[in-house]
């Protein structure tokens, strides 16, 4: 709740998009939590922050457990923010009943997962996890053209007490604990859900360039109209990616429009297609249509299709789920196996290191929304299991 005045709107709801000034304020406030805890903080060049928990043999590769602490804008209170503080609750029961694991214990905030401000998300996780460079994220631009370049120093300079490692060092394992963002577990009335993969995604920056007209001279015929030649696109995406194709998810997020203006006749359309499906296979023949389907639909504009994200399902395994159930049955809670719809950054750490992820019911499934909302209890039962796996993990 305190991490959630850091961003608070009135509603309830939080917008702390990745590198603001919330977002530094943030990770300032968890700074000050990890110095009561003696634990050191360190970064490195992507913005990742790590608060260490040295175990008794701290050349060994750490044992990672966090999220991201950046929302959407008018976001929840527990979207990310929940495994970043479950985690360092993980530090401090340890701390608190005196034991030091064998291997080092790290909490992590990953830069930017949602990608609402600097698009494509799970960027710090990219970086570390070696998939994208750091000069290309630092180039990566806003709405208002600022750049992570711009922004990062200031956020590393509001941590003068960090210590910068270089990115993508060794780990031994990293776990992530969110919140489910959809309604299964509260539905089957089940307090952990055991993840088994994270749906991939595939995302494209559609540009259609028409040509500006004076809207009561220019003939009707003769117009390059660019929001016409959007709308019959997104309608043909619509009617070619979903059909017959239930499990398939396609959003056009943005949308923008110049001039803009009554009486003219739109030059220039620019908007986002965002494409899901839970299976790879099907995911790339979907995502291979969209630059089809824009070209046979452009009428009289030209269309450039820009693909800015394409990231395929991942899948835990069987040991890293059965590790985590273990942990579950120890403590006596319930359980089920389910496949995250919604992206983590565990989607990248799982390239790099056995990677499991752990949820919690939130109310009515509802994310990324200010009536997002969870059970303390349910969170503190997440967290236990958290501590369950990370010990296991750190003196295996
Ligand atoms: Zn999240």
């Amino acid at each position: 709740m305190e991490l959630a005045t850091h961003g608070a709107m009135p509603d309830g709801g939080v917008t702390r998009l990745a590198l603001s000034e919330a977002d530094i304020d943030a990770r300032r406030l968890i700074a000050r939590w990890a110095e009561s805890l003696q634990a050191e903080v360190l970064a490195d060049d992507a913005g990742n922050c790590f608060i260490r928990y040295a175990g008794r043999d701290p050349e060994l590769p750490p044992v990672m457990a966090g999220s991201h602490i950046d929302t959407v804008p008018g976001g929840g209170k527990f979207d990310g923010a929940y495994g970043v503080v479950a985690a360092l609750e993980v530090i401090e029961a340890m701390q608190q009943a005196g034991v030091r694991p064998k291997r080092s214990v790290e909490a992590v905030i990953w830069t930017n997962e949602e990608g609402a401000r600097f698009s494509p998300g799970q960027m710090g996780a990219a970086a570390f996890a070696g998939t994208r460079s750091v000069d290309e994220i630092l180039c990566v631009k806003d709405r208002d053209g600022v750049r992570v370049r711009d922004v990062l120093p200031r956020m590393l300079a509001a941590l003068p007490k960090a210590r910068m490692r270089s990115l993508g060092v060794p780990i031994t394992a990293f776990f992530e604990a969110h919140i489910e963002q959809g309604p299964e577990l509260e539905a089957h009335a089940t307090q952990i859900g055991v993840v088994t993969g994270i749906q991939g995604r595939r995302s494209f920056i559609v540009t259609v360039l028409g040509e500006a007209a004076h809207g009561g001279t220019a003939r009707q015929s003769e117009r390059k109209d660019a929001l016409l030649g959007a709308v019959r696109i997104i309608g043909a995406l619509e009617a070619s990616v979903l059909e017959n194709e239930s499990d398939a998810r396609l959003t056009i997020g943005t949308f923008s429009l110049e001039p803009n203006a009554p009486l003219v006749v739109p030059g220039c359309v620019r908007f986002s297609v965002d494409l899901r499906h839970p299976e790879n296979a099907t995911m790339k023949r979907l995502g291979d249509l969209v630059p089809a389907i824009c070209a046979r639909h452009r009428g009289a504009c030209a269309v450039e299709v820009v693909e800015n994200a394409n990231a395929p399902c991942a899948y835990f395994g069987e040991p890293m789920m059965q590790f985590i159930e273990a942990a579950v049955d120890r403590l006596q809670l319930s359980r089920r196996r389910i496949f995250s719809l919604a992206g983590h950054d565990s989607r990248e750490i799982v390239k790099i290191a056995p990677t499991g992820m752990i949820f919690v019911p939130c109310k009515r499934g509802l994310s990324h929304s200010a009536l997002e909302e969870a059970e303390p209890h349910d969170l503190a039962a997440g967290a236990r299991v958290l501590a369950e796996v990370v010990i296991a993990a750190c003196d295996a």
